[in-house]
């Protein structure tokens, strides 16, 4: 079953259209945080960005700001969010990958956060990062 996504990217369901590329696809979301909130969307169907081929990833990094700026520039917004959830843990309730680029204005609309920050222990910093690191091939 192609996913929502992937119906709106070929033309099965209407959309907001704003940018399409060859690998990139991006629309108005249906449900706005706030004016101008839109989804960058890659045309490749993969739930998580960890996924994503190098392709996909590097057309979703070059397009996103391109979005961002066309955004701010309708909507009159200077500052933004942008929000990518993988899972459905991290609030991700399309299994498509998407960039959500969400406006923040000062009547308080766009992104909530909830911030509980908590302290990084050192020894368990240290091995952390050795481990990430070498997964990464760093
Ligand atoms: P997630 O929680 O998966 O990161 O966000 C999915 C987003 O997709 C939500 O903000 C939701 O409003 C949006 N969305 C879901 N279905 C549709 C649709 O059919 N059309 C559009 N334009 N947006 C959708």
């Amino acid at each position: 079953m192609p996913t929502i996504f992937t119906r709106i990217i070929n033309g099965e369901i209407p959309c907001h259209r704003i940018h399409a590329d060859e690998h990139v696809f991006a629309f108005l979301d249906i449900a706005p945080l706030s004016r101008g909130h839109a989804l960058v969307v890659p045309r490749e169907e993969r739930a998580m960005l960890h996924e994503l081929s190098d392709a996909s990833a590097a057309a979703l990094g070059r397009a996103l700001p391109r979005v961002a700026r066309a955004v701010m520039a309708a909507t009159g917004a200077s500052h933004y969010n942008i929000l990518q959830n993988n899972g459905a843990l991290a609030h991700q309730a399309v299994p498509h990958v998407h960039f959500h680029v969400i406006p923040r204005f000062p009547d308080g609309s766009g992104l909530g956060i909830r911030w509980e920050s908590r302290s990084l222990d050192a020894a368990d910093g240290a091995a952390l990062a050795a481990r990430i690191a070498a997964a990464l091939g760093s």
